[in-house]
């Protein structure tokens, strides 16, 4: 049987489609995810709009904090099922098929855990300060953060359009695939051995000497 191979650019348009469409049903999960606790917290807690400002500031900055140390301290650790997929994911930028992997998150259900993660402690910590209206806040300003960033990343591997100020981000990343990962804590760092294999399989991270 005659086998058919794809075209180059069929290839290439289906790898955009695919991630666009990831992309879109993960915006879709954060929405979700953020605005359905948020509105039924609303009725109970009734925050003063300077309580969602302040939740919503506060998101943003958890949200990036959450997605700095996870990058940093997971996504690189060789051996494990989440830098695998990383390593995917650094592996494939400049083949056609890199669109298919540029999604942050694998899945919805993956945005659902996130939520769950965060907003426990979220939730145990405004309970303990008796300000639990700010979980309003908190909730949208994740969804925020998670679409901006799957948007924003999207664009730095597609060469979309960037605001002016976000350029240095593109050039940062793109180096971060191709650097190695340094400054990793000692007790994540791994052994010679495990270094050398995980070598074999990806440049992405080189512990200090
Ligand atoms: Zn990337
Ligand atoms: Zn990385």
């Amino acid at each position: 049987m005659k086998t058919v191979v794809p075209m180059p650019m069929e290839v290439l348009e289906t790898a955009i489609r695919h991630g666009l469409s990831k992309k879109r049903t993960n915006a879709l999960a954060a929405v979700v995810c953020g605005a359905l606790p948020a509105t039924i917290m609303v009725f109970q807690f009734h925050p003063a709009w300077q309580t969602w400002v302040i939740g919503l500031v506060l998101g943003l900055i958890w949200g990036n904090a959450f997605e700095y140390a996870y990058h940093r301290f997971l996504l690189h650790r060789p051996r494990t099922q989440h830098g695998a997929a990383h390593q995917e994911h650094h592996a494939q930028i400049g083949t056609p098929t890199e669109a298919e992997f540029v999604a942050l998150i694998s899945s919805p259900l993956n945005i659902v855990l996130l939520f769950v993660i965060n907003g426990i402690p979220a939730f145990l910590i405004s309970f303990l300060l008796g300000q639990l209206g700010i979980l309003c806040g908190i909730f949208i300003g994740w969804s925020v953060y998670l679409i901006l960033c799957e948007e924003i990343h999207w664009r730095i591997h597609m060469n979309g359009w960037l605001p002016p100020g976000l350029h240095f981000a593109r050039t940062y990343h793109m180096s971060h695939s191709q650097q190695p990962l340094q400054r990793v804590p000692a007790a994540l760092r791994c052994s010679p051995g495990e270094q050398r294999d995980w070598e074999k399989q990806t440049s992405c991270l080189v512990p200090d000497p």
